[in-house]
């Protein structure tokens, strides 16, 4: 209990300092009340009420969703939203939930990504800078794997995802670039018995960003393809899980912002890096 108030009192203090309710925290608790998995030992973060509720509706009960794909989206956040606005407005008509969320500090990656699996703050789960070791601490994919859930991670090779969540009981499927991960995820999603819960993690708008500013022409194709990618995840739920309850997110980790006229970077504690968007697109099983 002593790790859950010291991660509410960081996670709290990143709300209210960029007021706004949510918190990239709040990500696993969200995913694993929707599919009726207990949460992680030392999750801190609040499944998001109008989400919740959706699925509710829907799917006639809390704790009944049955797929998952986590599309996750390095450094597309506010900041690229209000920029990238047609990519973005094609995201969230897909979505329909749009959820503005603070992120922890650093807002580098692996510290990130640490906090969306784990729903604990950076000084409980243990990543409290840029490196990338094996996690030690309780994660999402932990709690799925003791609910008899299998997961996929489909993720560029020695990436924070790719790195730091092994050693659990869920599938690594690791390659050379973004297009190849993207396309394992689209397969997986048709192998219906096989996966529950996929995540498709997409690098190179960040790396991309690091080395020509965050609004270049090359990261806007990278913004295009986000957008393109999510769009073909939705559709490829309409078609292998239109039987099943299922829940399809956009899942960043942080921003960006020019450190100088051709470079980008991400890390600090300003509204650029700290805000995101999660998006949650929620469906009923089709009769
Ligand atoms: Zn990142």
């Amino acid at each position: 209990m002593a790790n859950i108030e010291q991660s509410k009192a960081v996670i709290d203090g990143f709300r209210k300092q960029y007021n706004t309710p949510y918190s990239i925290a709040d990500l696993t608790a969200t995913v694993c009340t929707l599919c009726g998995v207990d949460m992680p030992e030392e999750c801190a973060g609040v499944p998001i009420p109008s989400v919740i509720d959706q699925g509710d509706k829907l799917m006639n009960g809390v704790g009944k969703n049955e797929k998952v794909l986590l599309f996750c989206a390095d450094a597309l956040g506010e900041n690229q939203r209000t920029h990238f606005t047609e990519e973005f407005a094609r995201i969230e008509k897909i979505a329909g939930f749009r959820i503005l969320s603070t992120s922890v500090m650093p807002s580098v990656t692996p510290v990130c990504y640490g906090t969306i699996f784990t729903g604990a703050a950076p000084c409980v789960h243990g990543i409290e800078k840029y490196e990338k070791p094996v996690l030690q601490c309780d994660t999402l994919f932990d709690a799925f794997a003791r609910a008899g859930k299998n997961v996929a991670v489909c993720a560029m090779n020695n990436c924070s995802i790719d790195m730091i969540f092994r050693g659990r009981k869920i599938d690594y499927y690791s390659f050379r670039s973004d297009e190849q991960s993207f396309k394992m995820a689209m397969e997986l999603m048709t192998r219906t018995d096989d996966y529950d819960v996929i995540v498709c993690y997409m690098n190179d708008y960040d790396a991309r960003m690091h080395k020509t500013g965050p609004f270049s022409e090359e990261c806007k194709q990278q913004a295009v393809w986000a957008a393109d990618r999510f769009e073909a995840f939705a559709r490829q739920a309409d078609e292998y899980w239109k039987k099943f309850n299922h829940t399809i997110v956009f899942v960043p980790d942080h921003g960006g912002h020019y450190v100088s006229e051709v470079k980008g970077g991400h890390g600090s504690d300003m509204p650029e890096d700290m805000l995101v968007n999660h998006y949650y697109r929620i469906c009923e099983a089709a009769e």
